[in-house]
């Protein structure tokens, strides 16, 4: 008989050869999974509450991880191109992800998730984070909101 990790299997095998496809988990937790550029990245964005809601966070995993992630979370398959975050969305959650730089190693504004390729990032002591690398529009933002301590020191805007 069947078991649903060899129908995972399956599917983890499907993905590995179709970068532009991956899988929509409907729970919480990692929402979209595909493998590319030689690995299973997973995504999601954040909730809103520590990080803008347009910030997009994500891990590698690895074979195993990326079978547990298929077997337990129903997935609905579909293009990488379609994977939005709701309709309409003007960018797809793979390319907002390549934009914040999320599998690369660059530095990410705490906040935005914008990438220290683009983005000025400098960072702050603020109220409630601690240490935080911030863009130029999050950091504004912050200090109007009353949450930056001081500056920190290191990052390319910093003053002696
Ligand atoms: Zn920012």
């Amino acid at each position: 008989m069947t078991t649903p990790r060899e129908i995972a299997a399956d599917i983890r095998e499907y993905l590995r050869s179709n970068s532009a496809v991956c899988a929509e988990g409907a729970a919480h937790g990692w929402r979209w999974l595909r493998f590319c550029a030689g690995e299973w990245r997973a995504v999601r964005y954040c909730s809103g509450d520590e990080r803008r809601s347009s910030y997009v966070e994500g891990r590698v995993f690895d074979d195993d991880e990326a079978l547990d992630w298929i077997e337990s979370h129903p997935a609905t398959l579909r293009p990488t191109a379609e994977a939005y975050r709701w309709d309409p969305a003007e960018q797809t959650v793979w390319e907002d992800a390549c934009e914040q730089d999320v599998f690369s190693d660059f530095d990410r504004c705490f906040w935005c998730g914008g990438s220290d390729r683009d983005h000025d990032l400098q960072e702050y002591q603020t109220v409630e984070d601690g240490v935080c690398s911030l863009c130029d529009e999050c950091h504004t933002a912050w200090a109007d909101a009353g949450e930056i301590v001081s500056t920190a020191g290191k990052g390319r805007g910093a003053k002696a």
